[in-house]
């Protein structure tokens, strides 16, 4: 038996290559330096699995920005508008443009596009095809990084993204082709790797081919077939581990199992019904090997060795143990580093971290499961790790901080018409007409207004305790109150408090409801140098007291025009945190849901007429099989419906939805029956409008009118060019106007001309309607 990693994190324990990047993009630090601190972190990561003994450790899983990026790099995809900048540049430069675009002197070259990795919260650069693209090796990374751990006596496995992938994660420039088309062009570069490693001695090469766990055209699907039967055919001494992970081969498991490969990597957290089906269906080949993903990649919790060990020996009664190897179910990049890093027993108490494991605690676990599955029964049942093991997963499933009778007695009593408002909604639109008094065209913004350097130092000066809660408070009700009375000069129909009080829109929350943690250091690379921390939900959620009452009721009573109320929705608190594993998602989500519903029910009590409950995570919460999709926006719109059901009908529910798309979820949005939805609108030019015409739209709908992603000033015009677009397709009377998303990434500056120009563009639609 052996252990395999698909790959460990490259942050480094402290964010040393963020810190590094941003120096050297900043000029302050050398390319050389920064290379250095590359280097570190490998010989750190392999020095770690290689002292802990894992057979198989992953090389070419490092990377100064994205694996996809360092791939495009490899076989030379480089889109023509960094030709010039090729030239004169260094590779690294290169690379960075790619990533990031590039402002000197002469040159202004924008950035490769960005995208969600599958379902995770990482994003990859998306790789540009034409339809004459050419493939050569550009930069042999992969082999240096082979070469680089041989040379501290360490032999690697080379990870790389397989040809069939890495084409479908790409997208065509021009018209007239499909990238898949692009094979024959790029498999001699994929020879020459695997080449040159074989020369280097390399035994296994990971190929990582997830999209094997996606709905695939026949076409996609015989790529496989032909890519690994011809890898076969000119490297039979090479050991192949194909990766598939976050989710089951579905109907694609005869096409896999059919390929010559050594080993197929499962993940068997997303899907443990799996080896049933390999092992059943008699397909896998006497001379393949499996490696079991039994320890989860993507969440930070401890793992069950009782559950893994009785998976494990399934395997290997039916295959013999020399088959066998045990893995992290998809690359250990989702999780945070260090679990010993976490030295703040307040948030982190010791019974709460017992139940956890970060990436290295978790190729500890791999090891732990290899032994344990070679030892007898006894020997087991004496295994100190084996009982603390034990001791921790029973801890967690009786817990007191875990279990609260009352909140699941609450989800358990939810009664159908608890997801519904009083009425349907042509009867509150009329309440609602009558109690709100707003113009045609009504404007609002989405939420934040600038976070600025100063709002933020507040934040951190009161954590520090260098502010008591008195001058902090005072300090951001001051913003707010500027805010408030911007917003009446500028004559925006419907005002928000500014969210100054807020560090993040999910953790502001975490923080305040019950079943939530946080952890001291617990960064997951988002893209680039960007972490994310998520919050950990590790128990029942309540919520002991208001959240936001105070900020929206304060903000309220400097004005006589209407201030939103504002609130992050339970699928996006979820889809942003950290989740349990011990219930459904699900459960989970309808826990939040309820203790946002309590919030909105406080909000109307305190005078508060229209609530907005952000759910911008709502599309990026769906599975990668589209046969999943009907069961999960079932139970996510009716999270959001319990949220939002708790009031009359003359309040108003808004929510607002950003990077999403609608085509095939416009029925679920609907559903969520939210009386006015804004929308991320204008870098589509409106085109996203076109699915809510098609349906028939029946709510309200803000589409946005200008790119806050941008520091650009729109002028009034353009604006109403989109508002006439907008109103060509949508009946005026359903409208409104609003900026794509939050302000607060933006300046004051910017921000005040762009809203002054927003409410011209309204005024502007009234006049000539
Ligand atoms: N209300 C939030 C804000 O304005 C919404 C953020 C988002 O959609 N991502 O910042
Ligand atoms: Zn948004």
């Amino acid at each position: 038996m052996k252990t395999n990693n698909l790959g460990y994190p490259r942050i480094g324990s402290n964010r040393e290559l963020k810190k590094a990047s941003e120096l050297y993009w900043a000029g302050k630090i050398s390319a050389e330096e920064l290379i250095t601190v590359g280097k570190e972190i490998r010989s750190k990561n392999w020095h770690l699995q290689a002292a802990a003994k894992v057979d198989l450790i992953p090389s070419n899983d490092f990377s100064f920005y994205d694996q996809v990026l360092d791939l495009t790099l490899t076989v030379g995809a480089i889109p023509v508008r960094y030709h010039e900048l090729a030239k004169n540049n260094s590779s690294l430069d290169l690379y960075f443009a790619m990533a990031r675009g590039s402002q000197k002197e002469d040159q202004d070259v924008v950035a490769m596009e960005m995208t969600k990795w599958f379902d995770t919260n990482y994003h990859y650069i998306v790789p540009e095809f034409t339809k004459n693209q050419k493939f050569e090796l550009f930069s042999e990374k992969i082999i240096d990084e082979f070469k680089e751990a041989n040379a501290i006596g360490i032999k690697t496995k080379p990870v790389l993204i397989g040809p069939v992938s890495y084409l479908l994660l790409g997208k065509e420039k021009e018209e007239g082709f499909h990238r898949i088309d692009l094979l024959d062009a790029l498999l001699p570069v994929y020879f020459e790797i695997l080449e040159k490693l074989q020369a280097k001695n390399a035994e296994y090469i990971q190929l990582d081919e997830p999209f094997l766990a996606l709905n695939l055209t026949d076409k996609e699907r015989s790529a496989f077939t032909k890519v690994y039967n011809e890898i076969n055919k000119r490297f039979p001494k090479l050991k192949i581990v194909l990766a598939n992970y976050f989710d089951c081969f579905g109907e694609n498991l005869e096409t896999a199992l059919a390929l010559p490969v050594n080993t197929f990597h499962l993940d068997l957290v997303r899907c443990h019904l799996q080896l049933d089906d390999i092992l059943e269906s008699g397909k896998l080949a006497s001379n393949v090997n499996l490696s079991l993903g039994v320890v989860d990649g993507r969440n930070i919790w401890k793992n069950d060795f009782k559950k893994s060990l009785k998976i494990i020996k399934k395997a290997v009664d039916a295959l013999g143990e020399n088959r066998i190897l045990i893995a992290p179910s998809c690359s250990l990049i989702h999780s945070p580093c260090d679990l010993d890093l976490e030295t703040n027993d307040e948030t982190l108490t010791p019974e709460i971290k017992q139940w956890l494991a970060f990436a290295k605690q978790k190729i500890n676990e791999i090891i732990i499961l290899k032994q344990l599955s070679a030892s007898n029964e006894i020997d087991v049942k004496d295994s100190i790790d084996y009982e603390r093991n034990v001791i921790a997963n029973e801890n967690r499933k009786t817990s007191k901080l875990i279990h609260n009778s009352e909140v699941k007695a609450r989800v358990a009593g939810i009664t159908a018409s608890d997801d519904k408002r009083k009425s349907v909604f042509a009867a509150r639109r009329k309440t609602q007409i009558e109690a709100l008094n707003l113009p045609l065209f009504p404007t609002t913004t989405i939420g934040s207004f600038p976070q600025t350097a100063e709002v933020r130092s507040w934040r951190a000066k009161f954590k520090k305790g260098e502010l008591t809660t008195q001058q902090y408070n005072d300090l951001i009700e001051k913003e707010t109150e500027a805010t408030i009375r911007f917003q009446e000069e500028t004559g925006i129909d419907v005002l928000v408090h500014g969210e100054f009080e807020r560090n993040d829109m999910v953790e502001y929350f975490g923080e305040q409801l019950a079943g939530f943690t946080f952890t001291k250091n617990g960064w997951v690379q988002s893209y680039g140098s960007r972490c994310v921390k998520p919050p950990v939900i590790y128990g029942d959620v309540s919520r002991p007291n208001p959240m936001t009452v105070k900020w929206s009721e304060f903000a309220q009573s400097l004005t006589p025009k209407w201030v939103k109320g504002m609130l992050t929705g339970p699928v996006t608190i979820l889809q942003w945190s950290f989740v349990r594993n011990d219930q459904p998602r699900s459960e989970t989500c309808t826990q939040i849901a309820l203790a946002i519903r309590d919030e909105v029910v406080d909000l109307e009590k305190a005078g508060i007429k229209i609530i907005q409950i952000d759910e911008p995570a709502i599309r990026e919460g769906l599975p990668l099989r589209k046969e999943e999709w009907a069961k999960y926006l079932y139970w996510a719109v009716k999270a959001f419906r319990i949220s939002a059901s708790g009031v009359n009908d003359d309040t108003q529910i808004h929510t607002h939805m950003c990077y999403s798309e609608f085509n095939d979820i416009i029925q679920s949005i609907a559903d969520m029956d939210a009386d006015v939805i804004t929308i991320e609108c204008s870098r589509s030019q409106m085109e996203l409008l076109d699915v809510f015409a098609d349906f028939k739209y029946p709510n309200e709908i803000g589409p946005g009118v200008y790119d806050i992603h941008s520091p650009r000033v729109p002028s009034s015009q353009e604006m109403v060019k989109l508002l006439e677009k907008a109103s060509a397709v949508i009946p005026v009377d359903q409208l409104w106007v609003n900026p794509d998303c939050g302000l607060k990434t933006r300046h004051w500056d910017e921000t005040k001309k762009a809203l002054i120009e927003m409410v011209a563009a309204a005024q502007e639609m009234r006049t000539t309607i």
